[in-house]
């Protein structure tokens, strides 16, 4: 018997989808069927995913590179969303960034970068595709937050300070659109092979290995994994939750 596909025929936005975590979402996605609309900045990188999703016999993704920061254009994706495919069903925030730092010497800049890019844009995105899925009684928001938003963590003020927004709005929003069948859930992940955590010394990342009860650094994968579940039907009656993907670093 053929597979069925866990998003056959879904329309979902990724954001942040050019690298890491956002691009095995946008593989798992394509490989489960849906069509894709990829956003990040970098054009290029965009590019080399929509060609791997294609090689991999996925549907050939829309890409439209921005700012998630820039309302406007955060309107204009969803738009173009609308005019080629006429619903959006699921919509991935994952685009995020970390300016680290002790918090007594923390800029401004660094403070405004971080809450702008994680909080407010993942604010605009869920404000631009809300109404769309209100009006078609359906759809599925994911939040890309992080166990430092559970917890806090040294030199990551601002960073957890929007990932902690993110998880009281995540539970916000999915209050107010519940009666609607529209879901929002957040994933928080803990440490995960990415760019993102590249920039830590072999020193800082043994230590935290320690704190692992699995033993080791997350996957991606391991990631998509939970936004898959969050985005499939078997999900169906969960809203304003949040998965952690840690490996048991967090425990409730
Ligand atoms: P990553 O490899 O650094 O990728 C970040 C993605 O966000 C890239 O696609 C980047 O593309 C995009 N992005 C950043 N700023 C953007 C902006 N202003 N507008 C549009 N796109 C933007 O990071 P990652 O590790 O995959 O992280 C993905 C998400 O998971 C983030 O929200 C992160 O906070 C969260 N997370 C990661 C970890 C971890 O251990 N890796 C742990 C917990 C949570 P461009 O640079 O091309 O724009």
């Amino acid at each position: 018997m053929p597979s069925i596909k866990k998003l056959e025929g879904k329309i979902a936005i990724i954001t942040g989808a050019s690298r890491g975590i956002g691009k095995a979402i946008a593989l798992l996605y394509a490989q489960e069927g849906a069509r894709l609309i990829l956003s990040a900045r970098n054009q290029i990188l965009l590019d080399s995913v929509a060609a791997e999703i294609c090689l991999a016999g996925g549907l050939k993704p829309l890409l439209f590179p921005l700012d998630v920061t820039n309302a406007q254009k955060v309107t204009e994706l969803v738009d173009k969303t609308l005019d080629n495919y006429k619903r959006v069903d699921i919509l991935v925030n994952n685009a995020g960034v970390t300016r680290d730092g002790l918090f007594v010497r923390m800029s401004e800049a660094d403070w405004d970068e971080v809450l702008n890019t994680n909080l407010k844009g993942t604010f605009l995105c869920m404000r631009a595709v809300s109404k769309v899925m209100m009006k078609q009684r359906a759809g599925r928001i994911i939040n890309m937050a992080s166990v430092v938003g559970l917890t806090g963590n040294a030199g990551q003020a601002n960073y957890a300070a929007s990932k902690a927004g993110i998880l009281a709005l995540t539970k916000s929003v999915a209050k107010e659109l519940g009666s609607r069948n529209v879901l929002v859930n957040a994933i928080a992940p803990g440490f995960i092979d990415t760019d993102m955590t590249q920039t830590l010394g072999e020193d800082v990342k043994h230590n935290i290995v320690k704190t692992i009860p699995v033993g080791h650094f997350g996957k991606p994968i391991d990631v998509a994994k939970a936004a898959l579940y969050l985005a499939s039907d078997e999900s169906n009656f969960i809203t304003g939750q949040v998965i952690t993907v840690d490996g048991g670093m967090v425990m409730g």
